[in-house]
């Protein structure tokens, strides 16, 4: 029995060593932490989430990078709550691209867009590169005004999935010269300048189809039926954009869709925080979608028949909440990757027939969904 003894004896003093063993990370992870004001949350009330009425509008809401972790960070910070968690029907999110098991946002953005899988970088285009017709160009003719909002630039991967044509996400001024023969009625996104670098040539024919404001109070929003609306700045200076955009383009596109609407609203800043692995920046950026969400719900609360829905494109950061003081407003945070990871994500929806998103479903089912339920066939 002595010799087991000592062996049983020896084999426990060495376990601590290979307990104490972590993985050898090549990413550096970053542990941040953050303190917010509690901006409050809303709640609607129910009446119409899951009802059977027609639905004659939808709007997508689309936090670029909003994996679980982001959606923790966001709602612990704020003392606890999201408009977002306060809704009832919850999903979840398949984000794989045709030909890569992580996606990036323009294969994501084209099956969100158009109901398709495609590979990684291509925007509005299948895998044999080939157009394939987004939400826009299939309501459009039936009488749904469409719009698309972000917080990226337009030619960002996200919004371009919603009106462009192109096997490389990169080539940014192929994707503004797709906007002049695009379907959108509305469009907000990136800036006064980055529209200012485009070629005369486009700038000309994007000119003659839409009318181009650089604030929301040109006298010129209420005559057009077409606008583009470039603000100054997109990043965290921009104030309230984000929110006060989402409420001038469902007031604009609900008085100019004879049959309803249809509106793309993208927090795209989430996203660039997380690669970046900046937790303050995540949180600030997910409280701002939030209140998108909220001027989203609000809408389809008096309205009666607009369907919100609120997904992400793909989880970014493998982001986690470590730490939070709701009360405090206080938050912290770690990210295991700077890229993006394949974790399924969060699906929220409030409105008549809410509840045929609440399951797993893959990106492109949720495209599909959407254009049933408002007559385009797909
Ligand atoms: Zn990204």
């Amino acid at each position: 029995m002595k010799p087991f003894f000592l062996t049983l004896v020896a084999l426990l003093a060495t376990f601590p060593l290979f307990a104490q063993e972590t993985p050898d990370n090549e990413v550096k992870a970053y542990t941040g932490e953050v303190y917010v004001e509690h901006q409050g949350s809303y709640t609607p009330s129910f009446k119409i989430d899951g009802s059977k009425a027609r639905v004659r509008n939808v709007i997508l809401l689309i936090g670029d990078g909003m994996g679980q972790g982001a959606v923790n960070a966001g709602m612990y910070a704020n003392g606890g709550e999201l408009t977002l968690t306060n809704l009832r029907t919850i999903g979840y999110v398949r984000t794989q691209s045709a030909d890569n098991f992580t996606t990036d946002s323009a294969a994501s953005g084209t099956a969100y867009a158009t109901g398709e899988k495609t590979n990684n970088g291509y925007v509005g285009m299948n895998t044999e590169r080939e157009r394939i017709p987004d939400i826009p160009e299939i309501l459009s003719p039936l009488g749904y005004a469409c719009g698309v909002l972000s917080t990226d630039d337009l030619n960002g991967a996200t919004p371009a999935a919603f009106f462009a044509h192109q096997s490389a996400r990169g080539e940014k001024d192929a994707i503004w010269a797709d906007l002049p023969g695009s379907s959108l009625t509305f469009a907000s996104a990136g800036t006064q300048a980055v529209f200012e670098g485009q070629p005369l040539s486009t700038q000309d024919a994007i000119r003659s189809r839409f009318s181009v404001v650089y604030s929301p109070d040109d006298p010129a929003v209420a005559s057009s039926r077409r606008l583009l609306y470039l603000p100054e700045t997109v990043s965290l200076e921009r104030g309230n954009y984000l929110p006060a955009t989402t409420e001038m383009a469902i007031e604009y596109l609900a008085a100019r869709g004879k049959k309803g609407f249809f509106l793309m609203v993208e927090g795209a800043r989430i996203d660039k925080y997380e690669h970046g692995n900046e937790f303050d920046g995540t949180v600030k950026e997910m409280l701002d979608f939030d209140k998108a969400v909220e001027a989203a719900v609000r809408f389809a609360e008096r309205d009666g028949h607009t369907l919100v829905i609120i997904s992400a494109d793909h989880e970014t950061g493998g982001t986690i909440l470590s730490r939070a003081t709701p009360d405090e407003g206080y938050a912290a945070g770690v990210f295991a990757s700077k890229g993006h990871t394949p974790m399924m994500v969060p699906l929220f929806a409030y409105g008549p027939r809410s509840r045929e998103f609440s399951c797993v479903q893959e990106n492109s089912d949720v495209a599909r969904k959407i254009l049933q339920l408002l007559g385009g066939k797909k």
